[in-house]
């Protein structure tokens, strides 16, 4: 029967006919025609495909009844249906049906009566759509945002809002808990080691045996990078309880992973924060536990920490940091400083590095170290960035005018502000702007930077290289980098950390790391400058392994430009070398 016909409507013409009747074959609906007792008339193809069950078998029962074997939760939902068809004369709304096969499926139901000319229901039109694909779909989105597909453990996200909702809940009831954070010691170095793919395996192992815990929690998430975080019920929550559990997590650790054969020892870092006592809100106490675990880094990993027991950032504090340091960047309230970095052979002043400092207006200078952090987490290090970059190009080229040429002066870049916007256009303005030779420019990155998009990072240094501005890769030694792949990257200076430079005097260790460090930039070309160089044994024992440049406060501590221009107008220092 065409469709048509099982509706028998005289007033349509033949050409409408056939087109309703096209649209009833290969529309991708499934489509059907009941009579008024809701028996079966007609369905289309597609009705077919969806339900399983051909033509033949359904012409004839009623819509999804018992005649056809349906589960009774399907027969007692198509009674709904009917009913209210029955009065309202039309359904619409979501269904939980069954295929011949079995299988139920969600599906989109809408119903409409035919009347006929004494306003008697004669037919009922039906379409029914599949819902199976939307809905998983709709659960893939929730899963994405919900779970960490890495790890297959809660995310950031959902750990929050659990976090949240279990502090009102306990709020209520003044009931504690406990928070604890775990982080992975020398993450960055183990995924040097073990290259991108071995990292992310090497989480998912650590993500294995945290799900195995023999300690009822609340949650276990992965919340990003190297951290975890869990939250314990409250019956399991006193501080004793909570050492335990801890120490359970360390006792996780104390055997090796194993990485595509490579056997891995990993500590881990663990701060516990109680509720209500470290916290009464999401924010102060997930940053009580925070802070704890930076104390616990700060020992040097391997350690567990109770929040509370350490100073504490006040988030008010952070948040008015924040506004504070929005306003400054607007006003540009910053000062460039710099210091000199000399060559030890004859102690001339070859260059300066240009460091950032906030003029605060109550609380005066203010280290670069306590906002750059907060600057890039904020957004606004591309500006601040780009205002250090304005200043120091100005200094290089009034330097030149000044007959004070064949300077370099080095502007630190973080990584963020080399990822994020448009950093060649912004150093093609600058250079545009003040018309300076691009061979005075240094940029100091930082090992982070060579972590990610490999690739895309490399093409970012070249393309400056092209420019002719010299790279330079700072605090070199704290980081991850092995020296191995440093020889990808088209970096021209290394500069090896204070760190190291501290301890080398009476450390034959460091002393040997040192020179490694030197024939290595030397064997690749690049030069060699050593930060924080503060005592004249310090620069004799660099300059004779052949360090090529001191920077440190036995030279000069950073200074304001005009005292720089002052210093270099004897072009070299007065030192004992
Ligand atoms: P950095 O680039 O490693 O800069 C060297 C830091 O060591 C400077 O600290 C400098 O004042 C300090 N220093 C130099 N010589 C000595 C010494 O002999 N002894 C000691 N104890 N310290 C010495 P500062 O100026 O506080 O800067 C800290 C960090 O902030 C810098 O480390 C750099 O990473 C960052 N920074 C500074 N200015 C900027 C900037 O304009 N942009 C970005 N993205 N980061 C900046
Ligand atoms: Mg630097
Ligand atoms: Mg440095």
């Amino acid at each position: 029967m065409e469709f048509s016909e099982s509706l028998s409507n005289e007033s349509t013409t033949p050409e409408t006919k056939q087109l309703s009747n096209m649209l009833f074959q290969h529309v991708s609906q499934g489509v059907f025609i009941l009579d008024h007792q809701f028996r079966i008339q007609n369905i289309n193809p597609y009705f077919e495909k969806i339900s399983g069950f051909s033509k033949e078998e359904l012409v004839g029962t009623r819509f999804m009844s018992r005649d056809r074997n349906y589960k009774a939760t399907v027969v007692n939902a198509a009674k709904n249906v009917t009913r209210t068809l029955e009065t309202d004369g039309v359904f619409e709304g979501e269904f939980f049906t069954e295929r011949k096969n079995g299988e139920e499926y969600p599906a989109w139901l809408h119903i409409n009566s035919v009347h006929d000319d004494q306003n008697r229901i004669t037919h009922y039109i039906g379409i029914i759509g599949d819902l199976t694909e939307r809905r998983k779909s709709e659960q893939r989105l929730s899963y994405l945002a919900n779970y960490d597909t890495l790890t297959d453990l809660p995310n950031r996200t959902y750990f929050k809002e659990h976090l949240h909702q279990f502090i009102l809940q306990c709020l209520e009831k003044k009931s504690p808990f406990g928070l604890i954070l775990l982080n992975l010691d020398r993450f960055r170095l183990l995924n040097n080691l073990l290259g991108a793919k071995g990292a992310d395996q090497l989480l998912k192992q650590v993500a294995g045996r945290l799900a195995r815990l023999k300690i009822r929690t609340r949650v276990i998430a992965y919340l990003g990078s190297d951290d975890f975080g869990i939250v314990f019920d409250t019956s399991d929550s006193n501080p004793e309880q909570l050492r335990e559990a801890a120490q359970t997590l360390q006792q996780l650790f104390d055997t090796s992973f194993n990485i595509n054969g490579q056997e891995v020892t990993v500590t881990v870092s663990i701060s516990i924060a109680n509720f209500p006592e470290n916290g009464q809100q999401l924010d102060t106490l997930f940053y009580s536990a925070e802070n704890a675990l930076k104390d616990a880094k700060k020992q040097g990993g391997n350690t567990i920490i109770f929040a509370g027991t350490q100073k504490q950032i006040i988030p008010h504090d952070r948040i008015f940091l924040e506004n504070a340091l929005r306003k400054a960047v607007s006003l540009s309230q910053f000062e460039v400083y710099y210091q000199a970095k000399i060559q030890p052979q004859d102690k001339k002043i070859v260059g300066f590095e240009a460091l950032v400092r906030w003029n605060h207006p109550e609380k005066g200078l203010v280290s670069p170290v306590e906002f750059i952090s907060l600057a890039e987490e904020i957004g606004v290090i591309g500006q601040l960035g780009e205002f250090v970059l304005d200043q120091a190009c100005a200094q290089i080229k009034a330097w030149a005018d000044a007959g004070l040429g064949h300077l370099t002066v080095a502007v630190n870049v973080s990584a963020q502000q080399l990822q994020r916007g448009n950093f060649l256009a912004t150093l093609d303005r600058v250079l545009d702007k003040h018309q300076i030779a691009p061979m005075s420019l240094e940029l100091e990155i930082t090992e982070s930077l060579l972590m990610v998009e490999r690739e895309k990072v490399r093409h970012l240094l070249q393309e400056i290289r092209n420019r002719n501005v010299t790279i330079a890769l700072d605090d070199f030694g704290t980081g991850y980098s092995s020296l191995s792949y440093l020889g990808l990257y088209p970096i021209d200076v290394i500069k090896i950390d204070r760190s190291f430079v501290i301890q080398m005097v009476d450390s034959p260790e460091q002393q040997a790391i040192i020179l490694a460090m030197i024939a290595m930039s030397h064997a690749l070309s690049m030069k060699v400058v050593a930060e924080g160089v503060e005592t004249i044994e310090q620069a004799r024992y660099l300059r004779d392994q052949g360090c090529d440049v001191l920077q440190g406060y036995l030279v000069s501590k950073p200074i304001p430009a005009n005292q720089a221009t002052q210093l270099l107008s004897n072009r070299t220092v007065q030192l004992d070398l």
